[in-house]
């Protein structure tokens, strides 16, 4: 089924509000503000570039995820990155990582969301390429733990990498999951950024269990207090098996969309759900539809959730990957994707998604 381009517009309007918010609440802080009146500038300039693209039938998303290691420093319960078998291949070099992030770039990806692993583990080589390529945002998906005073100081100098820190909710529910005093590390970063002036975030992952938690004005605000500025808000998806009771139900899945959309309006922050309201643009967002991922290897997959791929960009340019026959196959068929309940509609379609891999290979093998 060949979709409207009308969910594109509203993710480019969501992208244009995310940007003039960022300019709003920063106002106090002229050369942060400064810097997000470029960074707008820049992302206007993007969306263009995908609409030229669009034009010529080659669709580009706004945002990629690139894991740019599976080394991590930590074993956290339920790590997804952890629990997904992708091949042993090595991470991608710096050279490679700098030309996909170039290439993203000249296609319109504005965003590019850096995780792992512990992608601080690679810090040198992401901040030299984020100064290679100053248009484009890189929030960087942290633990926090690495995040000392030198490296606090190098990225105080280059405002498009914005840390965002993993929490649970308190400082206990932190260590259950992430190891006794990680609370304590992150709760240190966090004032070291502040004292260095850095626009800096949250990344709370949401489960049953700590909704009230996590959407609690008075926690909210205390980490607004110590200057967070960014919250993503990332629906759990059990990839572990036998954790599908911690999936937020529909009710909860509600209540997260309306209470993200409320703290937008009355808090000095930025608030975003992840996979977010994807019902209201048409289904799962995956495979290029709003955003890609890319392993640290290199292979190019729908979303971290669904390690599955046909494309490498070792093997082939990022314009190409992202029209390869298993994400146009997912895209042409995004209609099977608008069950959007439990955490991640690919995660629920797997079997479907596998069975389209073993189409692709057939197809190859003619
Ligand atoms: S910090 Fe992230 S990548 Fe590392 S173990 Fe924890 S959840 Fe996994």
């Amino acid at each position: 089924m060949h979709e409207t381009t009308e969910y594109i517009h509203l993710f480019d309007d969501a992208v244009r509000a995310l940007f003039s918010d960022a300019v709003r609440i920063t106002l106090r802080d002229p050369s942060v503000a400064a810097f997000f009146v470029r960074m707008r500038r820049s992302q206007r300039a993007a969306e263009r570039r995908r609409a030229l693209l669009a034009e010529e039938g080659a669709h580009v998303p706004p945002f990629m995820i690139i894991s740019v290691t599976g080394r991590c420093n930590l074993s956290c319960a339920g790590c997804y990155a952890q629990v997904q078998q992708r091949q042993e291949e090595p991470d991608m070099t710096p050279t490679e990582l700098l030309s996909v992030v170039q290439q993203g770039h000249d296609l319109g990806v504005g965003i590019m969301l850096l995780a792992g692993g512990e992608p601080l583990a690679r810090a040198d080589d992401l901040l030299t390429i984020a100064r290679e390529v100053p248009d484009v945002m890189f929030p960087v998906f942290t633990n926090g733990t690495l995040l000392d005073e030198p490296l606090v100081r190098r990225i105080r100098r280059q405002r498009n990498v914005v840390p965002v820190i993993s929490l649970e909710g308190h400082a206990a529910e932190t260590d259950a999951r992430r190891g006794e005093g990680v609370a304590g590390q992150a709760q240190a970063a966090i004032a070291r950024m502040r004292r260095a002036g850095i626009f800096f975030g949250t990344s709370l992952t949401v489960t049953r269990l700590n909704i009230d938690t996590v959407l609690d004005e008075k926690y909210l605000g205390s980490l607004l207090d110590v200057g967070c500025r960014l919250f993503f808000f990332v629906e759990y998806v059990p990839v572990h098996e036998g954790t599908e009771s911690l999936v937020l139900d529909g009710a909860q899945r509600a209540r997260l969309a309306t209470a993200v959309a409320s703290l937008q309006k009355r808090l000095p922050g930025l608030f975003i759900a992840f996979p977010g309201d994807e019902e209201a643009l048409g289904g799962c967002l995956a495979a290029g539809r709003g955003f890609i991922h890319i392993s640290p290897s290199g292979r190019v997959e729908p979303c971290p959730f669904a390690p599955y791929s046909d494309a490498s960009v070792r093997d082939v340019p990022l314009r190409d990957a992202l029209a390869s026959p298993l994400l146009m196959a997912i895209r042409d068929n995004h209609d099977k994707l608008t069950e959007t309940s439990g955490g991640c509609a690919l995660w629920s379609q797997r079997e479907w998604v596998w069975s389209l891999i073993v189409d692709v290979d057939e197809a190859d093998a003619t």
